[in-house]
């Protein structure tokens, strides 16, 4: 059984039409892959994931094309009965002959050549199978079928075949082979099918959503269609079930439209997700010990595409369309043609913009998808002409070279989820621990209060009686002294009386003396006992004052105790900040996570990911609108709620954290925001770009030089902020930080924020005295291309700048400063880099300095006269070829250079 197989490893040179300035670069300066060193995993701050290799993760793969021929039909056999195919196939050789007429004919090669009596399994097999399981592996993949109205593209891949199981096309075959392999639990698939019809979209899952929109992503252009109704397959009943319905749509769409459905593209977009186990990235926060894991999710998608009729469309004119009209039936198809033609020949431009089928298919033809085209052709002679052409279409997409990419993304949602309930948890812990202890301390404060109250009750009360009961006791005392003395006087007066009379005097005196006596020892008795009470009441007084010191003493205590809980309430509020600063911590950790899901999310073309389930029973309540609104500005608007919670000072006050793992998460937080245009400007007000220069001045970490130097690259992209950064010494601080960093990611961003630097006019001399140029050269001791393409640019840069000032100067002007500083050796020996996008800039570096007379002495001593004419003679690029030509024609020195050495050029 034959197989398509796909080249892998190196690209024919000059395909893949990559952007080569800083911007495309910068929006993927951080889905720098993921390397297994050891047991650890490196992660970037974006997490986008690689595949194993080891520079990139791209791999090249070529669009294969297969022919299918279709067998004679009823009315052929009729019609052309007295004459041959006009097709001959030669399937062993792989080689398709075309007559011209009778005795001439031309041959094609074609990656697979499939008679009329190919068998749909193995047209499916050698066409669609590798693509299926490369999309089941990660990668984006197309299968697309192109040719002229009644040819069997539609035969090929949308047939049901549910008369007969032989009969199934490459849909149905795909959806099986998808559905056989993944596991229902971790992954899923789901589709959605719609049409082109003259530039128009429309669902044919919903027929009444008929004007979706593309929607794009700025950054890196990935397109998805957020409108569409995206189903979810769990059996192959329900999506035959699934595919007839939109048959059924499409006739009836087309009815409405007075069209056929020869005349519009059928687009069925699976897309498939899949959780890759055992391999984890880790995200430690150091205050809960925990280690958090995200999951790898690859999310591919499988394109497969029935192309309108390839006919021109003026052919069939009976469809009663205008003019215009007939234009814009045939402007995506065209626009297809000259894409194709664009990339098979490797030009500059390719006018992917010019229709939504360009823009739609835009991953598979130059993208990084790994694409099956089958150009479908029918026997008759009579229709030469359209053959002819598909096969030339055929012919020229064989010329196209992708770069497959693997769909892989660590899954910042669950991730996040996990985040927020580990957050939940501890604001929830928290509050729950600050309402117990104020309860307790509002117990206990209560309990002391009611105890004091007691006491000061108690003893008011016991002090009182204690003074009534003496109070009492003295009045008696009082008044028993008084009568007793009443008495006293009394018996006195009528002793008195009695001495009148003399005569018994003596007897009566001796009487009053006995009882005067008797009533000293009753007195002297009375006043001991008072004497005795009144100690009684002393000693009393003592014991109610001791007892008043003890309730004092406990009072004190008391008091003692409320102290202690004040300061358990200040230790509580301690802890409280603590953990609003680890709250405040993970919040920086989910915004740099939402941002990188967000740009990770962009990357991936999901098309939203709305899980409809349900089988195609409940297929039709269930369906729903993705609007756009949906999913994307959901999360954004969460993102920016983050931000505005956590604030873009608080993020650059985390940048003097004492805690290294805040430190590091800030700057990658720093670094994502500065990505972002709109950021830039609030980051240098805030003071950010100085505090990114510090951290670069003060920190040893090598990660918080690699991101800090890439926030700057980004930074330095603006005219202002470069020449803040220059100001600031940014360019010794810089060429420090080269001097001494080991890692190519770093070299690569701060090569990167150099060169950006070298592409301002004002700042050459400042540049280059500081010490710029050296350190750009010192950078190609390490040899990774990245690292090397962003010297060759900021070469480049300085080169253009410098002839700009130069030819405002005159002839005064003197040599190059690049020259001066002794990078000619380095721009000469590579200028023939294998690598295009360094190639490209060193080309371009030797015009500029070849335009002035002061450097073509050291460049003909140096041996760059002839990497000149190398380039003057082979550069892919016409424009830079041109000018190199242009610049030797012109200049007297490499005239007389070429002449003394008897070359013969011109
Ligand atoms: P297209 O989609 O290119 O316009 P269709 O798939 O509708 O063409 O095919 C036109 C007709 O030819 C259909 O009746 C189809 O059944 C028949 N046909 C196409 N290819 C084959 C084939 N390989 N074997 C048998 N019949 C075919
Ligand atoms: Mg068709």
């Amino acid at each position: 059984m034959s197989s398509f197989s796909y080249r892998n490893g190196i690209t024919s040179k000059g395909v893949g039409m990559k952007l080569d300035n800083y911007s495309s670069k910068s929006s993927s300066s951080f889905k720098s892959k993921v390397q297994s060193t050891g047991s650890s995993i490196r992660r970037s701050s974006t997490g986008s994931v690689g595949g194993g290799s080891k520079d990139d993760s791209a791999v090249s793969g070529r669009v294969r094309v297969a022919v299918r021929l279709r067998p004679r039909n009823a009315e052929e056999m009729v019609a052309d009965a007295d004459f041959a195919d006009c097709v001959e196939l030669q399937p062993e050789l792989k080689r398709l002959k075309i007559r011209k007429n009778n005795w001439d004919s031309d041959t094609y090669e074609f990656d697979e050549v499939l008679t009329e009596f190919a068998s749909q399994k193995r047209v499916y097999e050698v066409v669609a199978k590798p693509v299926v399981e490369s999309v089941l592996d990660g990668y984006n993949g197309t299968i697309m079928a192109y040719g002229q109205t009644g040819t069997g593209k539609t035969y090929t891949l949308g047939r049901l075949g549910e008369e007969d199981t032989a009969g199934r096309g490459i849909m149905v075959r795909a959806l099986e082979n998808i559905l056989a392999e993944i596991s229902p639990e971790t992954d899923a698939v789901s589709v959605s099918y719609f049409q082109l019809y003259m530039e128009t979209i429309q669902d044919l899952l919903d027929p009444a959503n008929d004007n979706i929109s593309i929607a794009e992503d700025p950054k890196n252009g990935d397109v998805s269609l957020p409108g569409t109704t995206l189903v979810e397959i769990r059996d192959q009943k329900s999506f035959v079930e699934l595919l007839r319905m939109g048959e059924a749509n499409r006739f009836a769409a087309n009815t409405k439209l007075n069209t056929e459905s020869s005349r519009s593209h059928a687009i069925l977009m699976v897309h498939v997700k899949r959780s890759i186990k055992g391999r984890n990235s880790s995200l430690s926060t150091e205050s809960t010990g925990k280690t958090l894991k995200a999951p790898i999710v690859r999310k591919s998608k499988l394109v497969i595409v029935d192309l309108a009729g390839s006919e021109r469309v003026e052919k069939s004119g009976s469809e009663g369309h205008t003019f215009e009209e007939a234009k814009s039936i045939n402007l995506s198809l065209s626009a297809l043609g000259k894409c194709i033609n664009a990339l098979a020949e490797n030009s500059a431009h390719v006018p992917v913009r010019d229709s939504k089928l360009t823009r739609l298919l835009r991953d598979s033809f130059g993208g990084t998808a790994r694409t099956s085209l089958i150009i479908t052709v029918g026997p008759s002679p009579r229709h030469r002409g359209e053959t002819s052409s598909t096969i030339t279409f055929g012919q020229r997409a064989m010329k196209v070279e992708n770069m497959l990419k693997i769909k892989e993304e660590f899954d910042y949602k669950s991730l996040s989820r996990k985040l927020d309930v580990q957050l939940d948890k501890l604001i929830a812990e928290h509050e729950r621990q600050q309402k117990a202890f104020q309860d307790e301390v509002e117990r206990i404060a209560l309990e002391a209060q009611k105890r004091v109250a007691d006491a000061e009750l108690n003893y008011a009360d016991a002090l009182e009686e204690e003074k009534l009961k003496y109070q009492k006791d003295y009045a008696e005392s009082i008044k028993k002294l008084e009568e007793q003395r009443a008495e006293k006087q009394e018996k006195h007066g009528q002793q008195k009386v009695k001495v009148g009379p003399a005569n018994d005097g003596i007897d009566q005196k001796s009487n009053s003396e006995l009882s005067t006596s008797g009533e000293v020892a009753k007195i002297k008795n009375m006043h001991q006992n008072e004497i005795l009470l009144r100690k009684a009441a002393e000693a009393e007084v003592n014991n109610l004052r001791n007892q008043l010191t003890q309730w004092k003493k406990t009072e004190a205590a008391r008091n003692d105790e409320i102290s202690k809980l004040h300061k358990l309430v200040e230790d509580e509020a301690h802890q409280k900040a603590r953990l609003e600063e680890e709250i405040a911590i993970l919040r920086s950790q989910l915004l740099q996570i939402s941002f990188e899901a967000d740009r990770t999310r962009r990357n991936l073309d999901i098309g939203g990911n709305g899980e409809l389930s349900g089988s195609l029973d409940s297929l039709i309540p269930q369906v729903k609108h993705q609007q756009p609104r949906d999913s994307g500005d959901g999360e954004k608007a969460s993102m920016v709620k983050l931000f505005e919670q956590v604030g873009l000072h608080k993020i650059l006050s985390l940048l003097e954290a004492d805690d290294a793992d805040v430190r590091i998460h800030a700057v990658k937080v720093v670094a994502n925001l500065a990505a972002e245009e709109t950021n830039q400007e609030k980051i240098v007000e805030a003071g950010g770009l100085t505090s990114l220069l510090t951290l670069l001045r003060s920190s040893n970490d090598e990660t918080i030089h690699r991101v800090a130097a890439g926030a700057i690259a980004n930074l330095a992209m603006n005219e202002t902020n470069q020449e803040l950064i220059m100001a600031q010494g940014g360019i010794s601080l810089l060429s420090l930080t080269a001097a001494n960093a080991e890692d190519p990611q770093t070299l690569r961003m701060v090569a990167g924020a150099i060169a950006n630097l070298c592409g301002n006019d004002k700042l050459q001399v400042k540049l280059r005295a500081d010490g710029g140029i050296s350190a750009l050269l010192g950078m190609v001791r390490c040899r990774h291309p990245d690292v090397l393409a962003q010297v060759a640019r900021g070469i480049a840069n300085f080169a253009k700048c410098e002839s700009r000032t130069i030819s405002t100067q005159g002839t005064k002007a003197g040599k190059s400063l690049l020259i001066e500083d002794g990078t000619l050796p380095w721009i000469v020996q590579n200028a023939n880099n294998e690598a295009s996008q360094i190639r490209r800039h060193i080309e371009l570096a030797l015009c500029h300095l070849a335009q002035h007379e002061a450097n073509t002495k050291d460049m003909i001593n140096g041996g760059a006269l002839w990497e000149l004419v190398r380039i003057s003679r082979d550069c892919s690029r016409e424009d830079i070829r041109t000018l190199a030509y242009r610049i030797l024609k012109s200049s007297p020195s490499f005239q007389a250079e070429l002449k003394r050495l008897r070359v013969d050029y011109g």
